[in-house]
């Protein structure tokens, strides 16, 4: 079946465009999270479609229900409303399985018992991935069947990797060849650009911890709530290559992504840095959501700016 290109005049037929904002509770809202929502909410509305909110709060140990709270008050104060209801990842976590099992009767994933230590031990010529971690080496990617099955019985914790070789093969099959992403500009431009998911080598679809993981279920979830644009920060803009893989070898549909700028101050990513106020700091010392909503109007650069201006001593 031919994958139909949101954004086209057939595929507005066809479906609503739907965004969402999709934060993980793992730390408070900052200047960054209130671009890419006030984004998503602009470019809805320019495309006369709807927003929804999906929390991302499958990692256990960084998650928790006071910024789960926290996210829900900040995006309030800041004005903004999504389509009801609001998906919380964890309470879905069932619905990622029959993915998993679909991806390893494609005969694409493999166990890894590998702990971190053993990965950073592990000579790899000092190649990272896009996020500048060491590229996994492919230990235990060989490992003989029955080996595997040892290990598991015995409960040894393992994590699921993808064969990124065979599963960029699998793809290209599927797709005629060429691997490509569809990027939209602010005024509806669509760009197809080729992507290179070998540069992350064989990631972890489900972690030994949680059965799945961050491009799992953001790629499934986008797929289940019919998600026809995806807006977001340039930091995630090397991962869509792992999600473009996933879609084409799951079936889905192609969505649209817009990969936006950073708020950044001093070449510093915002989250990183202590100094920076999160939201609800700044709200605190004054600042209202109409300062920011103002600033949003008139681009990052007048984000960084507020920013700069409220640092904390
Ligand atoms: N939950 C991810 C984050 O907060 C964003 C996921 C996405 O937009 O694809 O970094």
């Amino acid at each position: 079946m031919p994958l139909v290109k949101y954004g086209t005049e057939q595929a507005n037929k066809l479906k609503k465009p739907l965004f969402r904002f999709a934060p993980s509770p793992n730390g408070p809202l900052h200047l960054g999270h209130a671009y890419s929502a006030l984004l998503n909410e602009k470019l809805a509305k320019a495309h006369n479609g709807s927003l929804l909110l999906r929390i991302e709060d499958i990692d256990k140990a960084r998650s928790s229900k006071t910024h789960i709270a926290a996210i829900h008050r900040d995006l309030h104060w800041l004005g903004l409303s999504f389509k009801q209801p609001v998906r919380y990842q964890s309470a879905h976590i069932d619905e990622y399985k029959p993915y998993i099992q679909q991806l390893k009767a494609a005969g694409l994933l493999y166990p890894c018992f590998a702990t971190r230590g053993e990965i950073r031990a592990a000579p790899n010529n000092g190649i990272t991935d896009p996020d500048g971690a060491p590229l996994y080496p492919g230990l235990y990617k060989n490992l003989p069947k029955a080996e595997q099955t040892t290990r598991i019985e015995n409960g040894e914790p393992y994590a699921l990797r993808l064969d990124m070789e065979q599963a960029i093969n699998q793809a290209k099959a599927l797709s005629n060849g060429g691997l490509t992403s569809s990027e939209i500009g602010e005024a509806g431009q669509v760009t197809e650009k080729p992507i290179t998911p070998e540069r992350w080598g064989d990631v972890i679809i489900a972690r030994k911890d949680i059965e799945t993981s961050y491009h799992l279920s953001v790629t499934v979830d986008d797929h289940l709530q019919n998600i026809t644009h995806i807006v977001r920060g340039r930091d995630l803009e090397a991962s869509t290559d792992i999600h473009r893989i996933l879609q084409i070898i799951l079936g889905f549909e192609e969505p649209l992504y817009h990969h936006h700028e950073l708020i950044l101050l001093e070449k510093e990513k915002l989250s990183k840095s202590k100094k920076h106020m999160s939201l609800f700091e700044l709200r605190s010392t004054g600042v209202t959501a109409q300062e920011i909503r103002n600033a949003f109007q008139k681009g990052a650069g007048a984000l960084n700016a507020l920013m700069s201006h409220h640092l904390k001593q």
